[in-house]
């Protein structure tokens, strides 16, 4: 069987908390070689102390991958050539629009209720065709999506099976989504694409929050000429009230676990996951 390579994505916005911790495991129990990578573009956000617990978690945890860690802060000339290469192609325009003049635009008459993408509602194309020479890059998703006919991609997870879309969903439920924030000068998603392949993962595990995002990759990565590998949504780990867990539900993080005295077993059992000891073949999950 070909060699299974798996990442654990995390921000350090915050500290590790249950979910993130459930995310790790699960990766590092579908992988052969096993991978991390610091997700940092957003550097306001982004603190050195919390990348530095969460990899103290992940070691507690039991968890280890191979060095060196990739840092998306390191990779901005990666995400520069891609989006160059994706300019290059005709199928981006500059945006300079700000979120007031997008909500204004959607809540014109004409417009009926907007469409809510991955990325928030769905750009109304105010700038398409304007020629502006700077701003946020966007995706001409009609453009695009005339080139590459409809798309999908394979899930091994929540979802397991075969996601066909159609250049109609795309323009509709997606649209022309940014390439480039003005502020970071990339986003999550051409470096999420340009990383995955950069570090030969062959299935991506993520939560399921991000399931809807992932058209999105694959459009990019088939723009950019890079494999599409397959997709391994999981399940979210929710607090009691069945919310979702958030990296600032501080009284979530792996952190309050430790102190009080529960082991990496005891993480295990909370997130639903079976204990080590019952594996036979050593490797978890
Ligand atoms: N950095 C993202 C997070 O912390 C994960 C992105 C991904 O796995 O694609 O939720
Ligand atoms: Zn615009």
């Amino acid at each position: 069987m070909a060699e299974r390579v798996t990442r654990f994505a995390p921000s350090p916005t915050g500290p590790l908390h249950l979910g993130h911790a459930y995310a790790a495991l699960v990766a590092a129990g579908r992988s052969d070689r096993f991978l991390l990578r610091i997700e940092d573009i957003d550097r306001a956000r982004c603190k050195p102390e919390f990348e530095a617990a969460i990899l103290d978690d992940l070691r507690w945890l039991g968890l280890s991958w191979e060095i060196p860690v990739m840092r998306q802060s390191d990779r901005l000339p990666a995400y520069d050539a891609a989006l160059a290469r994706l300019y290059e192609t005709g199928l981006t325009y500059h945006c300079t629009c700000t979120r007031g003049d997008i909500k204004a635009a959607l809540s014109a008459p004409q417009e009926g209720a907007a469409m809510i993408g991955p990325d928030g509602p769905v750009y109304p194309g105010t700038c398409r065709g304007k020629g502006h020479r700077a701003g946020a890059l966007r995706l001409d998703m009609a453009a695009a999506m005339a080139r590459l006919g409809e798309i999908g991609f394979h899930e091994t997870g929540v979802r397991a099976g075969e996601h066909i879309y159609s250049v109609a969903q795309m323009i509709e439920k997606v649209g022309d989504i940014a390439l480039a924030r003005r502020d970071i000068g990339t986003s999550y998603h051409i470096a999420v694409v340009v990383d995955d392949a950069a570090q030969a993962i062959t299935e991506v595990t993520r939560g399921e929050d991000l399931f809807e995002a992932t058209a999105i990759h694959v459009v990019l990565q088939r723009l950019l000429g890079l494999p599409t590998p397959a997709y391994h949504h999981h399940r979210l780990i929710r607090d009691d009230q069945g919310k979702r867990l958030a990296k600032r539900d501080d009284a979530r993080a792996l952190a309050k676990y430790r102190a009080e005295g529960a082991t990496p077993e005891d993480v295990r059992r909370m997130v639903g996951l079976p204990p080590i000891s019952s594996q036979k073949s050593g490797k978890i999950l």
